[in-house]
């Protein structure tokens, strides 16, 4: 199989022009092609109105070796990579036999579900134990917050299977390293249970929310039918450690389960479980993360903005973008999770705080675009008054808090977020009445100064930052800094302010057996990464518990 990169056809091209522009490229005649799939397919606008789609393409000739005989050289011309995925080893038939403990995966987010996925198709029988609910009820009870002001703090954008993604804009694409091929791996298993089969070739694949639902349901289904367990409304509220070595689970219901190998998987929310962590004596530290607002504008905007006169083209689809401004104040300000034709969502987990994210649907047909402007902390930000010590691996949290129950307080309760109009913010001004941008923040926006003086929605560091880099942003995106566009309030899991470490062998440094891991331990940002690291972490729990030689 040979793999060609970089082939360029325009927008509008028809359909044989891509066999042709093959045969041209590889110099065979068309009885010579045997076939071809097109590996990825994504897009260069930098000319608006002459858009290129760049394709990668795997194909089959009669004679590879006289093709690439002819290329040397070529680097866009080569030996396709294998990028199967093999699974490292399988438990024999009996390994459950003599009674020993199964491996617990705790949490079913993304990480969770990959690595239970693995441990199942290894044969290993992992029991899941999940603090939230299955995922049609935990459907109705996000809705609870959306649509009648009631959180259910078990049950939420946060907590439930499928973890913190599954009512997201369900982007599936990372920037992580991938020398083994495992991002493939996660967008085969999400083809197999249901996601549309484009999502292995488009550069920037994503699902929507209602197709991860029952993509989730099938997956649960395969481990389950591989002889693993999924345990709803279990949550873990401590660890049995002896002698440095874990050996079991306590569940908030008093139940004790024997465990001496454990994937934790809790998510960036999972406040009240870092700090038992952190009580059981795990290795714990602050991490950086970043805070600030949702921006919305119309989609129509970033469309034309990015694409031109091919804007609304149905194979470039709704546009997003990508931002960065380096402020005068030595602050980072960037976009965050940007949902392209979605919604704003509250995304609090804690009774009386507000918290906002983003999600869509498939189509990605809603009205506006979406995304978080935020600014980036380091550890040292945390500290609260005039305490200058050491930083808690907790304190993040607690800043965290403080400003998501600010912005309950400036809502003016009931989960109404906190906005202002972009143009008023710039000015340093309240809004009082909502321009040709409609927010879609569920329960509602009070419209307000989110920079007031003593009482503003973020730091006074982060407001600064953020108002020198709206307009800034015009520059990237024409209109972006437009007045009616809307400022939602407060953006603050956009990752996990901590780290629980791990070795190169993926155990805590000091609780052996305990596995660390996905966005809630500081290995992954995202669904792609989060499942990647899931397969890793699975992978060196397996090698553990079968006794087989670890290679980093
Ligand atoms: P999580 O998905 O957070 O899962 C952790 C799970 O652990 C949860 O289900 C939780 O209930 C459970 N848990 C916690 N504590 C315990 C306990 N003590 N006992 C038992 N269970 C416990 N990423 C993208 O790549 N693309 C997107 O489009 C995207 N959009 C998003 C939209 C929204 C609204 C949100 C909130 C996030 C979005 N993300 C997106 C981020 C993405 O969802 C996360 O990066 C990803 O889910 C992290 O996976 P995880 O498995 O590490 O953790």
């Amino acid at each position: 199989m040979l793999r060609i990169t970089e082939l360029r056809l325009p927008l509008d091209h028809p359909e044989a022009a891509l066999r042709s522009a093959i045969l041209e490229r590889l110099g065979v005649s068309d009885a010579e092609l045997l076939n071809h799939t097109v590996f990825r397919r994504g897009y260069d606008a930098r000319k608006k109105a002459a858009v290129v789609l760049t394709y990668t393409i795997d194909c089959e000739v009669t004679d590879e070796a006289a093709v690439l005989a002819r290329h040397t050289g070529d680097a866009q011309l080569r030996p396709a990579p294998d990028t199967r995925y093999r699974l490292l080893a399988h438990a024999p038939a009996d390994f459950y036999a003599e009674e020993r403990p199964r491996p617990l995966v705790i949490g079913f987010g993304p990480c969770g579900l990959f690595a239970a996925l693995i441990l199942a198709q290894m044969g290993l029988r992992p029991i899941v134990l999940e603090r939230g609910k299955a995922v049609r009820e935990r459907t109705q009870d996000t809705w609870g917050l959306w649509r009648r002001s009631e959180l259910n703090p078990e049950s939420n954008v946060q907590f439930g299977e499928g973890g913190a993604g599954t009512f997201s804009d369900g982007k599936l694409y990372s920037q992580i390293s991938d020398r083994r091929h495992l991002t493939r791996k996660v967008l085969t298993e999400f083809v197999k249970a249901g996601a549309p089969e484009e999502i292995l070739f488009v550069s920037k694949p994503h699902i929507g929310t209602f197709r991860l639902v029952s993509m989730i349901e099938k997956m649960r289904a395969e481990i389950e039918a591989l002889g693993g367990e999924v345990r709803f409304q279990q949550r873990v509220d401590d660890l049995v450690v002896e002698d440095g070595h874990l050996r079991g689970a306590v569940l908030a219901s008093g139940e004790t389960l024997r465990a001496d190998h454990a994937v934790i998987a809790l998510g960036h929310s999972a406040r009240d479980s870092f700090g038992m962590l952190q009580r059981r004596g795990v290795y714990l530290e602050a991490k950086p993360f970043s805070i600030g607002f949702r921006v919305e504008h119309p989609q129509g905007l970033v469309d034309r903005a990015r694409f031109g006169p091919n804007a609304g083209h149905p194979i470039l689809g709704a546009a997003d973008y990508k931002l960065v401004h380096h402020a005068r104040n030595g602050r980072s300000v960037y976009s965050f999770c940007m949902c392209p034709g979605g919604t704003v969502v509250a995304a609090t987990s804690e009774p009386e705080r507000v918290v906002t994210n983003g999600m869509s649907q498939y189509s990605r047909n809603e009205r506006n675009a979406n995304a978080g402007i935020v600014v980036g902390l380091m550890p040292d930000d945390y500290r609260q008054g005039s305490y200058e010590g050491p930083v808690n691996p907790l304190d993040g949290i607690a800043f965290q808090r403080f400003w998501e129950s600010r912005a309950y307080e400036l809502g003016g309760g009931g989960y109404i977020a906190p906005g202002q109009l972009v143009g008023d913010f710039v000015k340093g001004q309240r809004s009082s009445a909502f321009g040709d941008v409609q927010p879609s923040y569920k329960p509602g926006v009070h419209l307000t100064d989110l920079a007031l003086p003593g009482r503003g929605s973020l730091p006074d560091y982060a407001l600064a930052a953020i108002r020198e880099a709206l307009p800034a942003f015009e520059r990237q995106i024409k209109g972006f800094s437009m007045p009616d566009a809307v400022l939602t309030g407060v953006e603050t899991r956009t990752s996990s302010p901590l780290r629980v470490t791990r070795g190169r062998d993926y155990q805590s440094l000091n609780v052996r057996g305990l596995y660390p891991a996905g966005e809630g331990a500081g290995y992954a940002g995202g669904i792609m990464s989060a499942g990647v690291d899931g397969i890793e972490v699975a992978e060196a729990l397996a090698t553990q518990l079968l006794g087989l030689s670890f290679v980093d």
